[in-house]
């Protein structure tokens, strides 16, 4: 249960005066539906009304404050829509204050002639003089508290004027209770960081630029709360996992000695030291949940493999998940030779697997006739039963998030969880997305790989391009041609696809071949399969070719519109060729003019492979926020830390909420309560719902 300190601030932002369904709808989207929400948005920049200049030194256009005296009211004629006019003046000039659709008595009330005001907002030259129109503020000098100097300017959406999203921040703010503190005392004085509500407050009321820097005191401070519930909850969620018990898993070494012998190479010291990883883990009667970590073409495959050998070896079954139809019957053909090598039995189980074969199917499972399944989400639906499953690998893990991680873990079987990803992810972003889990990182790859010449090339030289493929074509060489992503619309998608398929067919006859995202399965298959033959020089596709699929013949790759892709995208992508010991090339084809931030971004392509260096660059070009797409990427979305700035404050976060858990693991102590209390202020209820549990 939530603490009911918390509950004022959990109420929908109607709760607040001011607030109807229609505002509310907009606060909804440019902070979120509850008073919390606007509490954690921080205002992104600030009115300055500070400014006190004389009228003749004012500068036009800019917002500043005047003292000034009311000379005289000047009311439109009867009957005319013209404005209503304030005449004013310091010692060194007149203004003019213009008021539309004026109401007389307010004006005469609030700017009573002959007395001093302060006006505020912006002064404008107009036919000679000096004018303001509608001032944004009116106030008595012997009352300067109704003229708020500064003011905090929050993320907007269409709809929601600035002024209205301030006054609701500012009711929310008001019901901010104080809380009991949750970091550790020391820690919070050596950092000379104030108490949580403090903070808040600092943070939502700017008067200076500083202020609203994220290196800001009361910024840090925030950050940090948000950055240890992240980390306590993924360190809470990790032990409960590893503690619910896994078993033994010990094999003998025959099958692995056997696959190894039939490999047409030796494992690089990065797979090994992985696998060792892995098998140490899966020794333990604790459970194994970890994140294996590989570049594209890093050669996870055969490390999964080994790994499923070794439970298989144990007598038990493994499971081995793809994130696309193509991918897994690519794993099934690749592994075919070394699971007949092995002796092993392995089935594939897709969507595709209907009526009676897929029943059949399931039998042999349960039956525990199967050793090793390959297979899509599939896999992990109703009705699919193993005999007794005790390793389940993830393929390719950015494209599922983290949902399916939770799913697939909450299934009755408790297997060992072994994930793979390529996405290279800067070290800050791996902790806050997969701090629950361990990671080996396969960090070389195998030897002879020759670095892919990547050129950045216009639209306009197309038909060059198309020459050179024609090329390349004609002294057998295989081609990947990715055609443009279309946010918007998979239709406008596949008709830019469809026109280069013709487009290029008309120069290279029918050695060209298209696959997209609208296809059936089995399409999809029959044109992989002749691309993998050698029967097709050129490959279109959509970006349905974007993970894993290995064709190690292919030695260009092609983009269009590569600026529309994201870095760690056009990464996986070029990792598609350069897959033998012959020389490829990746042509990112982009269209002109380039801002700035995009041609840095391809730029980075160009000078490296490394996948994290590429990722922490796009991380410190773009932020954090869209890295990798946000709707892929199952990472958080960080309302007040920035990792691209508080990188170091995470790290502090971590071990913080290591030392936490390992005192007091059931969050007991007084911090521990209070902790509690921050879980909850970020959400977190997933993880303190395990404490309750035990
Ligand atoms: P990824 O990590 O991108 O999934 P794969 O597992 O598909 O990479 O491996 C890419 C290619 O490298 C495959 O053709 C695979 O057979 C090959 N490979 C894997 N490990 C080695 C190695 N140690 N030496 C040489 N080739 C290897
Ligand atoms: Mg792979």
């Amino acid at each position: 249960m939530r603490p009911t300190i918390l509950n004022p601030l959990f109420a929908d932002v109607t709760a607040l005066p001011g607030v109807g369904p229609k505002i509310a709808a907009f606060i909804g989207r440019a902070a979120g539906p509850r008073i919390v929400d606007l509490i954690l948005t921080p205002p992104i920049n600030m009115i300055d009304r500070s400014k006190r200049p004389k009228i003749e030194d004012a500068a036009f256009g800019e917002l500043a404050t005047f003292l000034v005296t009311v000379d005289r009211h000047d009311p439109p004629p009867k009957g005319r829509r013209l404005p209503y006019k304030v005449i004013c003046s310091d010692e060194t000039g007149f203004m003019t204050l213009v008021f539309f659709h004026a109401r007389a008595d307010y004006l005469k009330r609030a700017l009573p002639e002959g007395e001093q005001r302060l006006v505020s907002g912006k002064l404008e030259e107009f036919s000679g003089g000096r004018q303001m129109v509608h001032p944004d503020y009116i106030a008595d000098p012997s009352k300067p508290e109704e003229m708020p100097l500064h003011e905090p300017v929050y993320p907007l959406t269409a709809g929601l004027s600035a002024a209205v999203m301030r006054k609701a921040a500012a009711h929310a703010l008001k019901r901010a209770p104080d809380l009991p503190e949750w970091q550790d005392g020391p820690w919070l004085q050596a950092r000379k960081w104030s108490d949580w509500k403090s903070s808040l407050a600092a943070v939502h009321g700017p008067t200076s630029h500083e202020d609203l820097s994220l290196l800001a005191p009361a910024r840090m401070r925030l950050a940090y709360d948000e950055l240890l519930a992240n980390q306590l909850a993924l360190i809470m969620i990790r032990k409960a996992r590893v503690k619910s018990k896994g078993h033994a898993i010990i094999g003998d070494g025959r099958l692995i000695a056997k696959a190894k012998a039939a490999l047409p190479f030796e494992l690089t010291n990065s797979q090994q030291h992985t696998l060792s990883e892995i098998f140490d883990d899966m020794r333990s009667p604790e459970r194994m949940v970890r994140l294996v970590q590989g570049d594209v073409g890093s050669g996870k495959t055969i490390v999964a493999f080994l790994a499923m050998l070794a439970a298989i070896e144990a007598g038990a079954q493994a499971a081995f998940m793809a994130p696309t139809e193509i991918l897994a019957r690519q794993h099934l053909e690749s592994l075919g030779a070394l699971a007949q090598a092995t002796g092993i039995r392995m089935e594939i189980l897709t969507g595709r697997d209907k009526g009676a074969a897929r029943l059949e199917k399931l039998q042999w499972l349960q039956d525990g006739d199967i050793d090793l399944l390959i297979g899509t989400h599939a896999i992990f639906q109703e009705g699919v039963e193993f005999k007794n499953l005790a390793i389940a690998i993830i393929d390719e893990q950015h494209r599922f998030g983290v949902h399916q991680r939770v799913s697939l873990t909450q299934k009755g079987a408790r297997p060992d969880l072994l994930v793979m990803t390529a996405t290279p992810i800067p070290r800050t972003l791996a902790l806050t997305a997969y701090g629950d889990m361990d990671v080996s990182q396969i960090t070389e790859k195998p030897p002879g790989r020759k670095p892919v010449d990547t050129r950045t090339i216009p639209l306009a030289r197309l038909d060059e391009v198309i020459e050179g493929v024609r090329r390349a074509v004609s002294k057998g060489e295989q081609v990947y041609w990715v055609c443009p992503l279309v946010e918007e619309s998979e239709l406008i998608e596949l008709t830019a696809a469809e026109d280069r398929f013709e487009s290029l067919k008309e120069v290279l006859g029918d050695r060209v071949g298209l696959v997209h995202g609208r296809m059936t399965g089995p399409e999809k298959d029959a044109v992989m399969e002749r691309f993998y033959d050698g029967d097709l020089s050129v490959l279109i596709a959509t970006t349905v070719i974007e993970v894993g699929v290995n064709a190690p013949n292919a030695t260009i790759m092609i983009i269009e519109h590569a600026e529309r892709f994201g870095l760690a995208q056009l990464h996986q992508l070029r990792g598609r060729v350069g897959r033998s010991d012959k020389a490829s090339s990746c042509l990112l084809l982009y269209k002109p003019p380039l801002g700035e931030t995009a041609k840095a971004r391809l730029n980075i392509l160009r000078e490296t492979e490394d996948g994290f260096l590429i990722a922490e660059e796009d991380l410190r070009l773009r932020g954090a926020g869209d890295l990798l797409g946000a709707a892929q990427s199952g990472f958080p979305r960080f309302r007040l830390a920035d990792l691209s700035v508080h990188g170091e404050l995470l790290a502090a976060a971590r071990d913080d909420a290591k030392l936490i858990v390992e005192r007091d693991p059931q969050l007991m102590s007084d911090r521990g309560e209070a902790l509690r209390v921050l879980l909850y202020l970020f959400s977190r209820d997933d993880a303190v719902k395990l404490l309750s549990a035990g």
